[in-house]
């Protein structure tokens, strides 16, 4: 497979050739396609594979040219750590660049004021940690009803640092016409469990 076999949009074709990319992983060559199609993914990746690109590049392909509205993130990507949701952000930056959608990064540590800001002027992404947009959704200041795109990012850590019960309560504040990309490095029972209550007909693709 090569990238423009992929039906990306040629704002991210560009900044994936931009990027020095020949050519797909396999995370990417098999989750592409379906995640394209509207379906819903179960990538079973580790780190290193390019995991990250194939639930972004897909998730700004979809989002295109619609408008953010205020308070309503239209996708949302679940990261158990700081570290790896500014990872990620940085991703969505690098492979974004030639479109005009927005993202917010929802971490502890920074104050809300500059992240309830983004918010209320209407972004794109939320790329966030469970705990973090949880307390932005408790203040009243966010709704998830405008989520078409939810992402769950290693949830194997999510799993060992006691995040289910979050990212349950997370799929059930999205609609039910989500669609979710979801990856983990194993599949433990308990993943097992919420892939099968949340995700629909997944394509299950593991590397
Ligand atoms: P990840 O598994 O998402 O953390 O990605 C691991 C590294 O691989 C990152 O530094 C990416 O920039 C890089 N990468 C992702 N996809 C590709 C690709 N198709 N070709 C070359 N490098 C890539």
């Amino acid at each position: 497979t090569k990238f423009t076999d992929l039906k990306l949009d040629p704002k991210v074709l560009k900044a994936v050739v931009e990027a020095g990319y020949e050519n797909p992983t396999p995370i990417q060559a098999g989750a592409i396609p379906p995640a394209l199609e509207g379906r819903d993914v179960l990538g079973i990746a580790q780190t290193g594979t390019g995991k990250t690109a194939s639930f972004t590049l897909p998730m700004i392909t979809l989002l295109g040219r619609g408008r953010a509205r205020a308070r309503m993130p239209r996708s949302l990507v679940l990261c158990p750590t700081r570290e790896l949701a500014a990872q990620v952000a940085e991703n969505f930056d690098t492979y974004a660049k030639h479109t005009k959608l927005t993202k917010a990064l929802l971490i502890g540590g920074v104050s809300f004021a500059e992240q309830d800001k983004l918010i209320d002027r209407g972004v794109d992404v939320l790329i966030a940690t469970p705990g973090r947009l949880l307390d932005h959704f408790e203040r009243g200041k966010l709704l998830l009803t405008g989520v078409q795109i939810m992402v769950v990012d290693e949830a194997d850590r999510m799993l060992d640092m006691g995040f289910i019960p979050d990212i349950e309560r997370i799929f059930q504040l999205t609609p039910f016409t989500r669609q979710t990309l979801f990856f983990s490095a194993t599949m433990a029972p308990e993943i097992e469990r919420i892939t099968n209550t949340f995700l629909h007909s997944p394509e299950r693709i593991e590397v």
